[in-house]
């Protein structure tokens, strides 16, 4: 079959820009994704499709699709049409959702096989991934608020050590060298090493320690920003490094710890021995994957005890590791905790948007339009500048830009009106991550240690997407988590197409502004100060019980 890649200019297959859209962006996560042969579009099992039956299915009923009808999907599967009206969404979306005590791994591993389900990751089975763009400014702004944190506001002559160049991890050695660090990340698979060079993510490789080492001591003592791929296992090189007593600064890890049959190689292994080793004895797989997982946690441990800022990426490695024989795993912070959570209690979070043309002026376009009309906004701006910059382009052009409520608002009716204006080449689709304010239950990784203790309440992603589809959202989809994350998360995500219409003028400012008035809430309801100040500043209607104390 040929490989699928996202249609480009403003001719239509489907009828209406709506759908076009949609069908697009699914076509755009296949284009961006890791392996498109089996729908993989990162995170080892994300997919975003339940198979190629499906995924044809799909394509078919959304160039048939009328603007008053909804297209249903369960798990990447499309299940039916049902007449709505031209304000419902077009399409709707639950993936991967077990009943609570139903919802391990076991379990879904078991469904997976049966062709019940497939997990969407946060993005994939969503058609939101825009390639490792996606979480670049995330770990952007990790990075520059450890640099303020502890290291006097600059990452020049920093080392960042680090393991994972997947379809997420890869965004860690730019994001990296934009903050102006040394960092190297360890990868496995030298195909992916050399995917994430090819797309200019990454600078240079090597297999060899030594030489990455050198490479690392070279630029941070000539405090320049530099990328290094060394080919090799976390498990082992992690260890190596604290063995030798090498220090340093900061350290993380975006490998797919999450799931140890289908994403973590254990030491020793290939790509190759995993899978078969996968097929014939899934168990020793599994418990080879945790003991080497717990490895590399003691090592990240020792590296925090020897003064480095360590901290968990977001991929359930601490919950692997305590499971695994490393009880003080927790001792490491989670980036959501650490780092990010004023921005989140703001409901500054990583909005996105695509140029379903293919234009890369569009993007450009918008981005003058930000660093002309956010100039107070220092997040957007320094962001936008560097972005521009550094970023390549990968599948349709796209942008990321941590905006709150309100700015994402008026940026996006800013960018439907230049759609009707000619000024544009053609429509802009948003979305966010999963990973954002209002939209996220994971109480290792977002919602961990609340200020009032609501970890685990999964109310707030449902609500979310609830109030998006009567918001008139494009697309809504509610996703739980699957392989190691399952029975961990429930998150919601929400598209919406600017086509340049009154409808869609209609249709972003209201589900835009509900969708972060929520997130704002949902903190403000925990108690963050940030929050509280945000609902008064931006006249969020929230109602505080307390003042109908009787
Ligand atoms: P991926 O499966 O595309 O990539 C993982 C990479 O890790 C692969 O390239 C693999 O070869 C490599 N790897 C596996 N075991 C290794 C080992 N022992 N040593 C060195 N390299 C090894 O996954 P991804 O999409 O990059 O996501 C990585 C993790 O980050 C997942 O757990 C994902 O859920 C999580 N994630 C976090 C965030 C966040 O917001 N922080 C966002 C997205 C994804």
């Amino acid at each position: 079959m040929e490989r699928i890649t996202a249609a480009r200019g403003t001719t239509l297959r489907c009828k209406g820009w709506r759908q076009e859209a949609l069908l697009r962006m699914l076509e755009n996560v296949l284009e961006n994704g890791e392996n498109q042969k089996e729908l993989t579009v990162y995170a080892a099992l994300a997919k975003a499709a339940r198979n190629w039956d499906s995924y044809h299915a799909i394509v078919d009923t959304l160039q048939n699709l009328e603007e008053d009808e909804t297209l249903v999907i369960q798990s990447g599967k499309p299940i039916g049409i049902m007449r709505t009206h031209k304000y419902a969404p077009i399409v709707v979306m639950a993936n991967c959702n077990m009943v609570g005590k139903w919802a391990t791994s076991d379990n879904f591993y078991r469904y997976q096989e049966q062709g019940l389900l497939v997990w969407g990751g946060l993005t994939a089975a969503a058609w939101q991934y825009i390639g490792s763009q996606g979480v670049i400014q995330g770990t952007y702004e990790i990075f520059q608020s450890i640099a303020r944190m502890h290291f006097d506001g600059e990452l020049a002559g920093r080392f960042i050590l680090t393991a994972g160049l997947g379809g997420m991890g890869g965004a860690q050695p730019l994001a990296g060298t934009m903050a102006g660090a040394a960092i190297l990340c360890v990868e496995v698979s030298e195909a992916r090493i050399d995917k994430r060079i090819e797309v200019g993510y990454l600078q240079r490789k090597t297999n060899n320690l030594d030489e990455a080492l050198a490479w690392i001591e070279e630029a941070v003592s000539k405090r320049e920003a530099l990328s290094v791929g060394l080919l090799g296992n976390a498990a082992d090189i992690f260890p190596e490094l604290a063995r030798r007593g090498v220090q340093p600064d900061i350290v993380t890890d975006q490998t797919s710890a999450h799931d140890l049959l289908y994403g973590y190689i254990p030491s020793g292994y290939s790509n190759e021995e995993a899978a078969s080793v996968r097929e014939s004895d899934p168990d020793r797989l599994r418990a080879d994957a945790g003991a080497s997982i717990a490895r590399e946690v003691r090592a990240m441990l020792e590296f925090q005890r020897r003064g480095a800022v360590v901290f968990d990426n977001g991929n359930n490695i601490r919950t692997q590791a305590v499971e695994y024989g490393v009880p003080d795993a927790f001792d490491i912070v989670v980036f959501t905790e650490g780092f990010l959570r004023p921005l989140f209690a703001r409901a500054i979070g990583p909005f996105r948007w695509v140029a379903l043309s293919g234009d890369v002026q569009d993007i450009r376009k918008i981005d003058d339009y930000i660093l002309e009309q956010f100039k107070d906004n220092e997040i957007a701006v320094n962001w936008i500048e560097l972005a521009n910059k550094h970023v390549p382009v990968e599948g349709l052009p796209a942008r990321i830009g941590w905006f709150g409520h309100g700015d994402r608002t008026k940026l996006a009716l800013a960018v439907n009106d230049m759609v009707a204006k000619g000024i544009l080449s053609g429509p802009v689709a948003f979305s966010r991550d999963h990973l954002d304010a209002g939209s996220m239950a994971h109480p290792n990784i977002m919602t961990e240690n609340m200020k009032d203790g609501s970890d685990a309440i999964a109310d707030w992603p449902l609500l979310n997407a609830m109030l998006n589809c009567s918001s008139m959202a494009d697309l809504v989809a509610i996703h739980s988590g699957g392989g190691g994350y399952s029975g961990y998360m429930t998150s919601a995500g929400v598209t919406l197409v600017a086509d340049g219409t009154e409808d869609a003028a209609l249709r972003l400012k209201t589900t835009l502004d509900n969708d972060t008035g929520l997130g704002v809430l949902r903190y403000a309801d925990a108690g963050y100060e940030e929050s509280l100040d945000e609902v008064g500043r931006k006249g969020i209607r929230r109602i505080d019980t307390a003042q109908f104390k009787q």
